[in-house]
């Protein structure tokens, strides 16, 4: 037996490791079951180089949790140790780089994945810890203990078999991971994917046997294997059928629904990653998902914040993402500004613009039919990355109320001769509603303009960015003014009042307003088939008032604000209302008009409404 003191230089690091990251405890399991796989995959690759000529046999890893002695075992059937290694590793490099690690992010509070802590993360949660190890070369099995303190003991084994087995005396203040249901979580959580079989226990399996009536129910236990050590997204794309993705998404998330489609991402230079990013259905969903793509550092699970590595827009969407590349153990802000990162951002928003183009031209009718699920995707995209923006173009989509889609060039030319104003500007013209802007949108599909659909929250902010980025465009919503002016030219209707009589009902209409802040009175020559009286919001106090409303401002700075037009040319207003002689009457007439416009922009509640029918039982008497 032999004695020794881990490093004498170092102060005793074991208490700092207990409080490592506390809630961070539960990484130990992953750190360990990973060197296990380490030693497994070292083997393996021994082996078929030739430069280990044994049995590789079951290289199935162990996890034994024994309640009642307080233990929980790791064991592999890797390299092993020799007793030499043993001090080097376990009592040099792993601990040396475990001192630095911790001196290094001590003070670091957002640290990702928490990686190089290593070995000795099994101090968080061991009181002891003993390593029994064989190694593949021929040499004598060893057994190292250590129970933090920076004393160890190393002693000789009679451990058979080849491979290292990790025992952990929990300590008091860890029994949570003596519960059965707390690690197979653990291992469902970190473990899920890893390339070398793992086994919990046992677990029971049913089945039938016999036929018919003799059918009958049993059970049988059968080995806990708790991953999948060759998941899909390791695998070469080609050949790979869509049933085996969409059973894979099943696997990483069996409560949802059926993804849309999925991009294989699969690059090695210049640096290595490989991953599958699911569509999932957004549909008019404001509430988006987030932190539903997994990152996997070799299909070791790491975390589900994967805010720096890809683009915010992309935060939509599901799946994996599986690189070495990217560094680990470092602080966010040094990852924002890291160049692989950086790249592999880059390289991923270009994937993910490629495969919505391809889509888009093998099977267009198909992509419109999704557009509804897509479009805030894309939209957010196009908003927040310049490069998406540009490959948006591409396959953003316009929706009309007549259920029509139009790529953003199509559109413009579609609408150019009927919807060009006076200053040479298209202008597209938009409902967020179309239930409520059904007679706005009638007459501007009775002058033949086209009337697109935007209702999505995304899309106020969508307009404001086409509005900048594209030449001599602007939006207006149907209902921002009356159907002549919506699209400007030079050609003016001639109104059938004069001078003398417009007076005359703009006055009329003043006294029956009364006092109503944000109302303005304008007389307008209509055509006769449109509403004697209509109100309009006009299109940059309205953005305004949304803008600030957004923002959660308190400030009145941009008060609500409409127009009453009144239709000078209806007959209602240039022969009915100037005819009447009775004062009140004239009044309560322009009243009447007046609740009927609001109606129509489902202005009426409450007092007013009830006013309104009140009115309206009056008049039918
Ligand atoms: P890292 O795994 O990052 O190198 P660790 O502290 O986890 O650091 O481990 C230190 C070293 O101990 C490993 O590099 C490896 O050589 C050795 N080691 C740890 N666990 C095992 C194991 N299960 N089988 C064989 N060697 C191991």
């Amino acid at each position: 037996m032999q004695k020794g003191q881990i490093n004498v230089q170092a102060e005793n690091i074991f208490p700092i490791i207990k409080q490592f990251l506390y809630s961070d405890q539960e990484i130990f399991l992953r750190e360990l079951v990973s060197n296990a796989i380490d030693a497994t995959s070292k083997l393996k690759t021994l082996s078929s180089r030739g430069d280990y000529k044994g049995e590789l046999g079951d290289l199935t890893i162990d996890i034994i949790l024994d309640k009642e002695n307080k233990t929980l075992t790791i064991k592999d059937r890797g390299i092993g140790m020799t007793a030499a290694e043993v001090e080097k590793y376990l009592n040099q490099v792993a601990f040396s780089s475990a001192h630095d690690f911790l001196k290094k992010y001590k003070d670091e509070a957002n640290i990702i994945g928490h990686f190089g802590l290593g070995f000795y993360s099994a101090f968080m949660v061991g009181e002891t810890v003993d390593v029994n190890t064989k190694s593949y070369k021929k040499s004598k099995a060893v057994k190292w203990s250590c129970s933090g303190e920076p004393e160890y003991i190393i002693d000789d084994s009679d451990k058979k078999e080849r491979g290292t087995e990790i025992t952990l005396y929990i300590s008091e203040d860890s029994t949570e991971f003596l519960e059965k249901d707390r690690i197979q979580g653990l291992l469902d959580k970190y473990c899920k994917f890893l390339p070398v079989p793992i086994r919990f226990g046992t677990k029971t399996e049913y089945y039938s046997e016999g036929e018919g009536e003799d059918r009958i129910q049993k059970t049988k236990e059968v080995d806990n294997i708790i991953n999948n050590p060759t998941p899909l997204w390791k695998k070469k794309p080609a050949g790979i059928k869509d049933e085996q993705y969409k059973a894979f998404y099943k696997e990483l998330y069996p409560m949802s629904e059926e993804p849309m489609f999925w991009i294989h991402l699969n690059i090695d230079f210049p640096f290595n990653l490989t991953g599958i990013l699911y569509f999932p259905k957004l549909g008019n969903n404001l509430e988006i998902q987030k932190n539903k793509i997994q990152l996997y550092s070799n299909q070791v699970y790491v975390t589900d914040d994967v805010k720096e590595i890809v683009p915010e827009f992309l935060l939509m969407l599901h799946g994996v993402i599986d690189s070495p590349d990217i560094p680990l153990n470092v602080s966010r802000s040094y990852l924002q500004s890291d160049s692989n990162v950086r790249k592999i951002t880059s390289y991923i928003t270009k994937k993910v613009a490629d495969k919505l183009k391809r889509l888009y031209k093998k099977d267009t009718d198909g992509f419109k039919e999704k557009w509804n699920d897509i479009g805030v995707f894309v939209k957010y995209g196009m908003l927040s990355e310049e490069k998406f923006y540009d490959k948006g173009k591409d396959f953003a989509l316009f929706q009309n109320t007549k259920g029509e889609h139009y790529l953003i060039e199509e559109y413009l030319d579609k609408i150019s001769v009927k919807q060009t104003n006076k200053y040479d500007k298209r202008v597209l013209i938009y409902t967020h509603d179309e239930k409520a802007h059904h007679s706005y949108i009638q007459s501007a599909e009775n002058k033949e303009y086209d009337v697109l659909v935007f209702n999505h929250i995304i899309d106020n902010h969508f307009i404001q960015h086409l509005e900048q980025k594209l030449d001599n465009v602007s939006f207006v919503r149907v209902d921002a003014d009356t159907i002549d002016k919506l699209v400007e030219t030079d050609t003016e209707e001639k109104s059938s009042l004069d001078e003398k009589q417009t007076e005359k009902v703009k006055g009329i209409f003043t006294t029956a307003i009364g006092e109503q802040p944000g109302l303005n009175i304008e007389l307008r020559p209509l055509s006769e088939n449109d509403h004697p009286v209509m109100i309009t919001k006009p299109e940059f106090m309205r953005r305004m008032q949304e803008m600030q409303a957004m923002q959660g401002g308190m400030s009145n700075m941009f008060p609500e604000t409409y127009n009453v037009i009144v239709n000078s040319n209806h007959n209602l207003i240039s022969e009915r209302l100037l005819k009447m002689r009775d004062a009140e009457k004239k009044e309560n007439f322009a009243q009447y008009l007046i609740m009927l416009a609001k109606l129509n922009q489902n202005m009426l509640k409450g007092e007013e409404m009830s006013e309104f029918i009140n009115k309206s039982i009056e008049f039918m008497k």
